[in-house]
């Protein structure tokens, strides 16, 4: 066993899906037998109520949120933002990360889940997490087989005056977009990510959702078994390695559709680069 969960820059909702699953197999119904964490906030709760000896009964996602679920009802969440991964190693095989950068680590019957770099973690009783602010105001999650597109609808609308790209990166609207699946998204739709939310109808916003759940599905689904990283990630089904993607990261770039160049812009507060063809995707309002 030796699976290594790097995110790349912006994380999605697929790639923390497959590391929970991965997690999960590795495992859950082990006794916890070490715990660790650099943070006091952490350690000053499994002071109380220890970790060690607990089971592990799950390990899941929730939007980018990962979440470790111990018998008793105490749930280790992480969220991995940009720099954060999770690794699995048997007891005793080296790292492959300086033990400097561990922030939390989880063994358990031969098996060591390692935190690196994870910037959010904190230890929570049943309790707190049902009344978790971060948690309990996610959108719907487009993994979750319980998705509800009325629902996903209702919050998009919500953000009338938002333009169609950012609205779908916020996880308060949807749980489980990142950079790459907006843009690519938006393509396969063939709306311009500059739209308002308030010039798309209903079908729009439903048929965009439709493909959102797809994609990050088809993605779980094919690489499951693989090591995660954005490099196996496709959403153009070209057996072809240097097809994967439609527009992300092909700034001016021919368009495999029209042949127009691919346009990329910096929007947002962190300047993330939006790709997108405009005459693919000029069919809609500005
Ligand atoms: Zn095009």
């Amino acid at each position: 066993m030796f699976e290594i969960y790097q995110l790349p820059p912006v994380p999605e909702g697929d790639t923390i899906y497959r590391a929970a699953a991965a997690m999960h197999r590795a495992l859950a119904g082990r006794v916890v037998t070490r715990f660790e964490s650099v943070y006091p906030a952490v350690t000053r709760i499994a002071e109380d109520r220890p970790v060690v000896g607990r089971t592990i009964e799950s390990v899941s996602a929730r939007g980018k949120h990962l979440l470790i679920t111990f018998s008793g009802g105490l749930v280790l969440r992480t969220h991995l933002r940009m720099n954060g991964s999770w690794h699995l190693y048997k007891t005793g095989v080296r790292w492959q990360r300086p033990a400097r950068d561990m922030r939390v680590l989880v063994a358990a019957d031969g098996v060591e889940a390692v935190g690196f770099n994870v910037p959010v973690a904190e230890l929570l009783t049943a309790r707190d997490l049902a009344r978790h602010a971060q948690l309990s105001a996610l959108g719907p999650d487009l993994l979750d087989p319980a998705f509800d597109p009325a629902e996903a609808t209702r919050r998009m609308r919500a953000s009338q005056r938002a333009a169609i790209g950012e609205a779908l990166l916020n996880q308060r609207v949807l749980a489980g977009i990142g950079n790459v699946f907006k843009s690519e998204i938006l393509f396969l739709a063939g709306l311009d990510p500059f739209t308002p939310v308030a010039a798309l109808s209903d079908s729009d916003i439903e048929r965009l959702v439709g493909i959102a759940r797809e994609q990050l599905a088809a993605n779980v689904m094919t690489r499951s078994q693989t090591l995660s990283s954005a490099i196996g990630r496709t959403t153009t089904r070209s057996l072809d390695p240097n097809k994967r993607l439609w527009v992300y990261g092909r700034g001016g770039k021919p368009c495999y559709r029209c042949g127009d160049p691919i346009e990329a812009r910096k929007t947002g507060l962190d300047a993330r680069l939006t790709y997108w063809c405009p005459r693919c995707q000029g069919g809609s309002a500005r």
